[in-house]
């Protein structure tokens, strides 16, 4: 008696089960798996393309968390970000102490930015390039120095992990320029849970009509 397609159905999700424990973090992996199981009838190529895909997810998942342990997950290529200059023409345009935050992934002293104790409605743009990186709306009091945030604006940043000083961080990059703004962890307030610690140095204010900037940013 042929074995009917729920069978198979049943062997796609045990094997997929064996082979990968991050099967429910690959949603969109399982139904293409299923899809193909219905609409072709070649079941045993069907199998092993799915036991391909499944290996496949779990080997890129490993040498993500491999790399991630490290600290060595790249950041995308300079060319992928639309604005990019030489490092020559970024000294011209950033000071130091800008310079040294956003292009070369400093941190500034804490409590030495006068956008620490700033809470007036506007929007925090990325110094490098006038990307709008956080909503006033989102901004607190972390207590630890440093301008706070449980949110970006959509499609505003970027992450990557930073595995130096013995630590492992995640940092926050401009998606436009790729200029460092800060890191990101895990412990701050609803509704994100998440802390957002910039670099006054790496933002520029930009007040909503009406607002007087803070003195000195
Ligand atoms: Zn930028």
């Amino acid at each position: 008696m042929q074995p009917s397609l729920q069978h198979y159905h049943a062997i796609l999700h045990s094997r997929a089960a064996v082979f990968s424990p991050f099967d429910t973090q690959y949603p969109e992996l399982s139904a293409r798996g299923q899809s193909i199981v219905a609409s072709t009838g070649t079941r045993r190529q069907l199998l092993q393309t799915a036991s391909v895909l499944a290996i496949g997810a779990v080997a890129w998942k490993l040498a993500t968390f491999r790399a991630l342990a490290a600290g060595q997950v790249a950041m995308p290529s300079a060319a992928s970000f639309p604005v990019r200059h030489t490092d020559a023409e970024w000294h011209r345009m950033l000071s130091p102490a800008q310079f040294d935050v956003l292009r070369e992934e400093g941190t500034e002293a804490p409590f030495s930015s006068p956008l620490n104790h700033f809470y007036s409605k506007g929007t925090y743009d990325c110094l490098g390039c006038n990307n709008p990186a956080y909503a006033s709306e989102t901004k607190f009091d972390s207590g630890t120095g440093w301008p706070s945030f449980w949110k970006p604006l959509p499609n505003a940043v970027i992450e990557r992990q930073d595995g130096s000083m013995g630590m492992q961080r995640t940092e926050v990059h401009c998606a436009r320029c790729a200029s460092h703004l800060g890191h990101v962890f895990d412990d701050g307030p609803a509704p994100t849970g998440l802390r957002y610690c910039m670099n006054g140095v790496a933002l520029s204010f930009k007040p909503a009509p009406g607002v007087k900037p803070p003195q000195g940013a």
